[in-house]
């Protein structure tokens, strides 16, 4: 195996890849072997700066040492127990994660999807059981633009037709106002309404900010109908934004917040509902489950990525570098950019559209030694890893504005 490895190149791995895995993916044709920090490496030996983060999964850098030795030791003692039985490392990690966050309980799964599932879940049984709604009548309400995941339920509130053409019949129960309309929250509350499901930036929506004061009117209006306000900050939390939650901006506290990606620090698939005892209590054993969620594994190693997160000043960190790297690319003077806008290191350059697509601009920063990737066709998102320094940034904006200044 390792002779083979050793006489293939970029293309016969781009082959291989085509010819026996599902295309479900559109990927730069850039084959990553190894990764440091904020440095990953192709199968050339050609390094390149990370300016996607594997989606803000990997907001600690890759393969940071810390979170490796805890995964590393925590494989040797015990991977998975399932839920059946206790493990001594669950009720470590549900602590350290509430008392961080401010919330009285949580509920681990793995992926993001599962997350939103489950907090959909709560919030259904919770209007059933709390709220007094009458047996399947419960409605959540989304927003135009949102992008929660990729399951059957998940893709039935999804207005993006390539996430969710071909894949009805369609889960019922949902109902889309416009992102960001605040009004149009409030008409769309019936007695029914259970929850408002939103993400407080729209990541995949190609970095989307709300209008200011948008989520405090939101906590506002869902205390007024007892609807509860869901955030998924799988993207923007955990520090991406400069704050540990996006919401943290306007000094909201959700009832209910989603977390996946950055949870592991890209090692390993985490994610977790985070919500007080009154809303969490709904959940009986047997009502919900997942064999590797909650694994010691998992726990060990997302109590260490928390730890990395605080104990390196990575939320600081993405502030002021953010900050600083939206000045810069404010000065570029391109004739292709309409707009430069984000929080944290959470950036969105949206282009014209006589700039082509922003797709060849990913492919002449990748010549360039910079991976990003475009978010529908006219928005390039940068969100390198968290533990970047100023000196790094500079780098890579010398690379943006040059790529920006081509024809
Ligand atoms: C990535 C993402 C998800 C889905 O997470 P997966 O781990 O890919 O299932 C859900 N919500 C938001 C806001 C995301 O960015």
């Amino acid at each position: 195996m390792l002779n083979e490895q050793l006489q293939m190149t970029s293309q016969d791995y781009i082959a291989l890849e085509n010819q026996y895995n599902a295309k479900n993916y559109k990927p730069l044709d850039v084959v990553l072997e190894h990764g440091e920090g904020i440095w990953v490496y192709d199968v050339d030996g050609k390094r390149y700066l990370d300016f996607l983060s594997a989606y803000s999964a990997v907001n600690q850098g890759h393969s940071h040492p810390r979170i490796l030795n805890a995964l590393i030791e925590q494989a040797q003692k015990l991977p998975l127990t399932s839920r059946a039985f206790r493990n001594n490392q669950l009720p470590l990690f549900a602590k350290h994660l509430c008392d961080l966050t401010g919330y009285e309980k949580m509920l681990p799964m793995n992926s993001g999807a599962e997350a939103v599932e489950t907090a959909m879940k709560i919030a259904r049984k919770w209007g059933y059981m709390v709220k007094g709604v009458a047996d399947g009548q419960a409605e959540i309400i989304t927003c135009s633009g949102n992008f929660h995941g990729r399951t059957i339920t998940i893709v039935s509130y999804s207005d993006d037709p390539g996430t969710k053409d071909n894949f009805g019949p369609y889960t019922p129960g949902f109902k889309e106002i416009p992102y960001g309309d605040a009004d149009a929250l409030e008409a769309a509350i019936t007695p029914n309404t259970v929850g408002f499901l939103f993400e407080p930036i729209q990541g995949e929506g190609g970095v989307v900010l709300p209008p200011d004061g948008f989520l405090r009117q939101v906590r506002d209006i869902c205390d007024r109908h007892n609807v509860l306000m869901i955030a998924d900050e799988i993207q923007t939390g955990l520090g991406r934004t400069g704050k540990l939650f996006a919401c943290d901006w306007e000094g909201v506290r959700p009832d209910m917040i989603t977390i996946g990606k950055a949870l592991s620090g890209g090692f390993y698939p985490v994610s977790a509902v985070l919500t007080d005892a009154d809303v969490m209590d709904v959940i009986k054993p047997g009502d919900h489950g997942s064999t590797f969620g909650g694994n010691p594994l998992a726990c060990a190693v997302a109590q260490t990525a928390l730890e990395v997160l605080m104990d390196e000043n990575l939320i600081e960190n993405a502030h002021t570098m953010g900050e600083y790297l939206r000045e810069l690319l404010r000065g570029i003077d391109s004739p292709h950019i309409k707009e430069v806008r984000g929080r944290g290191l959470l950036t969105g350059v949206e282009l014209h559209d006589s700039a082509g697509g922003a797709r060849r601009f990913c492919v002449a920063l990748q010549e360039a030694g910079l991976l990003c990737k475009e978010t529908h066709v006219n928005i390039i998102r940068l969100a390198p890893p968290l533990v970047i320094t100023r000196q790094d940034i500079d780098w890579a904006f010398d690379q943006i504005e040059r790529v920006l200044m081509m024809d």
